[in-house]
């Protein structure tokens, strides 16, 4: 059988989350009314001015960090701060911008080498899209009835006599089974793709919406670019979105949950973890190296937060990250050193001041940035398990061109440690975090000591 077809290009991206609301405000005359002052604490109503201007402006600081593709939380015309709400999916949310500005954004970034993934939230949309209000307005009688699953007529909404995404009122469920839905869904998804030029879609809830939607989501998607990628919100089993007539990939919920365990939490061993990776390959077939791989989203505490201000923990995981298979994403401010809890601590506005940017996490990530483009065994080539030993881990990333060797040690301190190399044969290797060098006798790389919670990332030394 043919591999399913998935966007080459994914796997050689590094993305980057942006909620742009809270990025960069670079169009202070769009803000929402009563917008805060940049920085003070978010909340789940509160408006800071981020806009499209601000991540046009911002583009060369991305470029400058080695991003590759950006992932834009929804940017439709909405009433709250997130957008989840949608009230037009055709139109940018004008404190946000416009379409125009939306294809200058596109073009530009694409002059930098970047692509832009942009969220569908198709299971629902918000109380002021224009086809659930004409249902408020008119019932029954409604050309759009049947767009919504609505239990009695007229619509009240507190409680709500129509069904909703999770028991929220402001969010009332489409009937995606209604083929006319599923026309106009179609349509708003080519639209962007026809109009603005966009790479692909991030997909809200997913699994909340019948199936055969989205596999006439990926005929029409592809039907406009083959090369647009599509990626669902999926925090379980992905099993059924991977066999190549859905999506291309998932974000990667449970490969985050499986790193925080063994590399911050402590929670699994080196043998455990190892494990579960091989489980969730198999799950994953051929759709591993498509994968969007993440430590953080707009839906999870930021990484440095989990890791409790533990920066050590914090790399550890990073190393992971960008060292296996599959395309990483960084939320945006993670790479500054940005804290905050679940939602809505998670969504503060990006902080922009050298001052208040965490100098040695910075480097790490632009380190590991670069580490990534420069080897192509990271991101596409194969991975083997070298070495588990007392909560050590070790693992190759390789091609017929490229040999990266990776080591994790989260837990205590290991002197003398030898770490079996299997049959690669080369006698010195390079750590690219520290440079330190280190040999290797008989198929044994020998370390004088591995540190607490510490990681190498092992090249061959060229002479
Ligand atoms: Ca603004």
């Amino acid at each position: 059988m043919n591999e399913p077809f998935s966007p080459k290009w994914v796997q050689d991206a590094v993305f980057y989350e942006i909620f742009p609301e809270r990025f960069y405000n670079g169009d202070p005359t769009n803000d929402p009314p009563g917008t805060y002052p940049w920085g003070e604490i978010p909340t789940r109503e509160n408006f800071f001015g981020g806009d499209l201007q601000g991540i046009l402006a911002k583009l060369p600081y991305l470029q400058n960090l080695g991003i590759s593709a950006l992932y834009l939380t929804p940017i439709f015309k909405a009433r709250t701060n997130h957008k989840y709400d949608t009230c037009d999916y055709l139109v940018v949310d004008p404190t946000f911008g416009s379409l125009d500005l939306l294809r200058e954004l596109v073009a530009e970034a694409h002059h930098r080498g970047i692509r832009i993934v942009l969220d569908g939230v198709f299971n629902h949309c918000g109380d002021g899209f224009w086809a659930f209000q004409d249902v408020c307005q008119r019932g029954a009688e409604s050309p759009y009835a049947d767009w919504f699953i609505v239990n009695s007529f007229p619509i009240q909404q507190t409680p709500p006599n129509y069904q909703t995404c999770g028991g929220v009122s402001y969010l009332p469920k489409l009937n995606v089974n209604n083929p006319d839905v599923q026309d106009y869904l179609l349509h708003v998804a080519t639209y962007w793709l026809r109009e603005a030029g966009i790479d692909g879609w991030r997909l809200d809830v997913p699994w909340k919406v019948p199936f055969d939607f989205w596999q006439a989501f990926r005929r029409a998607v592809k039907a406009v670019n083959p090369e647009a990628y599509i990626v669902g919100e999926i925090w379980r089993d992905g099993r059924p979105w991977l066999q190549g007539d859905t999506f291309d990939a998932i974000m990667n919920y449970r490969l985050r949950d499986y790193i925080l365990d063994f590399c911050v939490r402590d929670t699994m061993d080196a043998e455990d973890f190892d494990f579960e990776l091989g489980q969730l390959r198999q799950d994953q077939g051929h759709s591993v190296p498509f994968q969007l791989n993440l430590l953080s989203s707009h839906d999870t505490p930021r990484i440095l937060t989990v890791c409790g201000g533990d920066i050590n923990r914090a790399i550890l995981a990073l190393v992971f990250q960008f060292t296996y298979m599959g395309a990483p994403m960084i939320y945006y401010g993670d790479e500054v050193g940005m804290e905050g809890d679940n939602d809505p601590l998670c969504r503060g506005t990006m902080i922009w001041d050298e001052y208040n940017c965490n100098r040695q996490l910075n480097e790490i990530y632009r380190r590991l940035i670069q580490i990534r483009r420069q080897h192509p065994a990271l991101r596409r080539g194969a991975f083997e398990t070298l070495h588990m030993f007392n909560a050590v881990y070790a693992y190759r990333r390789y091609n017929e061109q490229d040999d990266v060797v990776i080591v994790l040690n989260p837990r205590h301190a290991q002197p003398e440690f030898a770490i079996s190399l299997g049959h690669v044969p080369h006698e010195r290797w390079r750590d690219l975090l520290s440079g330190e060098t280190y040999p290797a006798q008989q198929g044994y790389l020998q370390i004088k000591e591995l540190r607490a919670s510490s990681a190498l990332i092992l090249s061959p030394e060229t002479i």
